[in-house]
């Protein structure tokens, strides 16, 4: 009999969530409590995707066959707890002699696609592992190759969805499928226009679950980590942090931009568009509850949460000559447009900007935002000066415009420090400042104690 799912929700599983079988075990359980569960979106079991970068990256023979061995033997702990292992076995094993035939190749001539198809082996490979785990609790479970939905562009390591290519192939291939079974499938990758596999960068598994959800019009979208939610700072950092138990999208896509770890920064994305909830919550304790993130929430706080963005870089350019401020403006943008560097953070003087760089979450994980091209044409034009070491600690809030005190509150926290740049103005909401990297602990500490115990 079809069922027709108009409440549908996909969940998705991070890392740690199929770390291994008893993990699966419980994130199958958390599936098959909620009916409305048609759709599971998963990353590769933890540790997997890292061990994969580094083959893509080209290793000789004998590193290679380590790293081959360790995620042999993750693959392997979760295959002999399985009750009739030997299907499974043999495609996962088929998974790995590809993942070695293509470290080989990656070692003789390097690419970038070819990067991208060896790092999604870990969430092939998870996918299918956690399809046989459903199964063999007797749920009817439908593996699923994301590739055939998530189609992007050609930008390895960091493709952009096409967003309407996405919903179109949803519509042709999930929809009837969620209708009939419980559907498993990838998160992290996708494919381009000449069938090549794409990933969307570290991380990006919850950016396929929202995209999945707003192809679909799900009802929500749960994401399951291994923290009971969003906090209001890093609990790793400071341990009183505390669980935020409703957020608007706004607040959460900004604590996911300006570096919280809890979400990839793209994720709320899709479901501002559609307006979905997004759930977030611990896969190993359920009863811990989690955080909505929704459109609104009822009496939004002056200060939501402190958030902490590392390897930042300040670019200092300074003009060498007697042009007016507005030429020199436009020529230093034309130029970081043109080598499309992701400016972040601008300050301006009167002879020169400040501008903070974000590294990039590429899968790749190399930093390119500072390439020679860019330098020798910036130097050509203006003096540089590079600060790198740097971290950003955002202050994220409501109306902090229309606050006064705002500035002392946080100021007189940083009195101990040298900041290096002060954003505030463009948005209402957050208020960013350049410091120190290794100030910024301190200075998480400090602000969150004022302005959240
Ligand atoms: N497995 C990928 C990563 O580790 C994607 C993800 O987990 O979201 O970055
Ligand atoms: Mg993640």
């Amino acid at each position: 009999m079809t069922r027709v799912y108009p409440q549908f929700v996909v969940a998705k599983f991070g890392g740690t969530s199929v770390a291994d079988f008893d993990s699966m075990n419980r994130s199958a359980s958390i599936v098959l409590a909620d009916d409305h569960v048609r759709l599971v979106v998963l990353s590769a079991s933890a540790g997997v995707t890292n061990l994969l970068v580094e083959l893509s990256e080209g290793l000789e023979s004998r590193d290679r066959m380590d790293k081959i061995d360790t995620l042999r033997a993750i693959q392997h702990n979760i295959i002999s707890r399985l009750k009739s292992p030997s299907i499974i076995g043999k495609e996962i094993d088929q998974l790995l002699e590809n993942i070695t035939r293509l470290s080989e190749k990656v070692w003789e001539a390097p690419s970038a696609a070819l990067s991208d198809e060896l790092v999604s082996h870990g969430e092939l490979m998870s996918s299918l592992l956690f399809a046989e785990v459903l199964r063999e609790r007797e749920a009817q479970a439908e593996w699923f190759d994301a590739r055939k939905v998530i189609r992007t562009n050609s930008l390895y390591g960091c493709a952009e969805p096409n967003i309407s290519q996405v919903e179109k192939q949803a519509e042709a291939h999930l929809r009837p499928r969620i209708e009939q079974a419980i559907v498993i499938t990838q998160g992290f990758i996708g494919s381009d226009d000449a069938g090549h596999t794409t990933t969307l960068g570290r991380g990006g598994s919850d950016y396929t679950a929202s995209l999945l959800g707003e192809a679909l019009h799900a009802a929500r979208v749960d994401i399951w980590t291994d923290v009971a939610g969003i906090y209001t700072t890093d609990p790793r950092i400071v341990a009183q942090a505390q669980r935020i138990d409703h957020i608007s999208f706004s607040e959460a896509s900004d604590m996911a931009a300006f570096g919280a770890k809890v979400l990839h920064p793209a994720t709320l994305l899709p479901a501002m568009r559609k307006n979905i909830p997004v759930f977030v919550g611990s896969s190993k304790n359920t009863a811990a509850g989690g955080t909505l993130v929704r459109r609104e929430t009822e009496n939004p706080p002056l200060y939501r949460a402190i958030a902490v963005r590392r390897k930042q870089t300040l670019l200092r350019l300074h003009s060498l000559n007697a042009q007016p401020a507005y030429a020199f403006f436009a020529e230093t943008f034309a130029i970081l447009a043109e080598h499309q560097v992701d400016v972040d953070l601008v300050t301006t003087s009167e002879k020169g900007i400040a501008l903070a760089l974000n590294a990039t979450s590429s899968t790749s994980g190399e930093d390119n935002t500072l390439t020679t091209a860019l330098l020798t044409a910036l130097s050509a034009h203006c003096r540089v000066e590079i600060e790198t070491g740097l971290a950003l600690v955002t202050l994220i809030g409501n109306q902090l415009h229309r606050n006064a005190g705002v500035c002392r509150d946080t100021f007189v926290e940083l009195d101990a420090h040298c900041v290096r740049m002060i954003c505030h103005g463009a948005s209402n909401d957050n208020l960013c400042f350049l410091l120190p990297d290794d100030a910024a602990n301190d200075a998480v500490a400090a602000l969150h104690r004022r302005l959240f115990e």
